[in-house]
């Protein structure tokens, strides 16, 4: 169905929730560096090493609540059904957990893992990942349904109709530097949407976006859900 909304969310959205963002002060990659838990290169070298970091990351997120910025979407997507789409680059669980039920994880999802022998075998997963985990469906090998750095993000052909489509593409926390997630609001722009952004920084100029909503996302998200008509 032609949705009328397409919405896409970054790490900006669980900041208040406690899960730290990616650039920010106190950033994740500030502890971490990029080359040794999120590249295909790093996953070669030590499956260990990456493994380890993401059964951290997701053993630590039951920890964190959805907040009313989660909240406020779902909604606004029991208003509009299929209308509706939620593209996020998160692989935290707080959209699902908060009730959405269109969501695309971009980047991935860190309580699922995939098969290394055939990617089209993915699983939700709870647990801590060793180098034992075998995939249930074909006894593969797993590794986390991450997105790393020079990987192509997934649904992108999903994602690209629905933006070809929509009335309005509204991005909330994110600091639209990831590509190609930050070239949605200019491909949406040109087929005729009216762009929105709602994030704690604006820029002084982006010719791409038509309204800009500055403030923290559980302020104001709840209260552009409100207004929306
Ligand atoms: P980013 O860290 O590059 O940008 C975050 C943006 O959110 C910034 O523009 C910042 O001004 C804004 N922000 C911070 N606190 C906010 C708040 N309370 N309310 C509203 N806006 C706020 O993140 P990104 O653009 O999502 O790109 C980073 C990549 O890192 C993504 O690909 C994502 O997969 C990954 N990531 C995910 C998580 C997560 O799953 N929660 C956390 C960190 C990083």
């Amino acid at each position: 169905m032609k949705k009328r909304v397409v919405i896409l969310t970054g790490a900006g959205i669980s900041a208040e929730s406690g899960l730290r963002t990616f650039r920010g002060n106190d950033g994740m990659w500030e502890h971490e560096n990029i080359e040794d838990v999120c590249t295909p290169g790093a996953l070669r070298r030590d499956p260990k090493r990456v493994k380890d970091f993401y059964n951290f990351l997701r053993k630590g997120l039951p920890a964190h609540k959805p907040n009313a910025a989660h909240l406020a979407l779902v909604e606004l997507e029991n208003r509009l059904g299929d209308e509706f789409l939620l593209v996020t680059q998160n692989v935290d669980d707080l959209h699902e957990r908060a009730g959405s039920k269109r969501v695309l994880h971009m980047h991935g999802d860190l309580m699922k893992l995939r098969c290394m022998s055939d990617a089209s075998h993915e699983f939700s997963f709870t647990g801590e990942e060793t180098l034992e985990t075998k995939c249930p469906f074909c006894g593969g090998k797993t590794r986390p349904d991450i997105v790393f750095f020079e990987e192509v993000p997934l649904y992108m052909e999903e994602i690209q109709d629905a933006l070809r489509e929509c009335e309005e593409f509204v991005y909330i926390g994110t600091s639209s530097v990831v590509y190609p997630a930050a070239g949605f609001k200019s491909f949406a722009k040109r087929f005729g949407a009216k762009v929105t952004c709602l994030n704690l920084e604006i820029p002084s100029y982006d010719p791409d976006t038509d309204v800009f909503i500055q403030g923290k996302a559980t302020e104001v998200v709840p209260e552009w859900v409100k207004n929306f008509k």
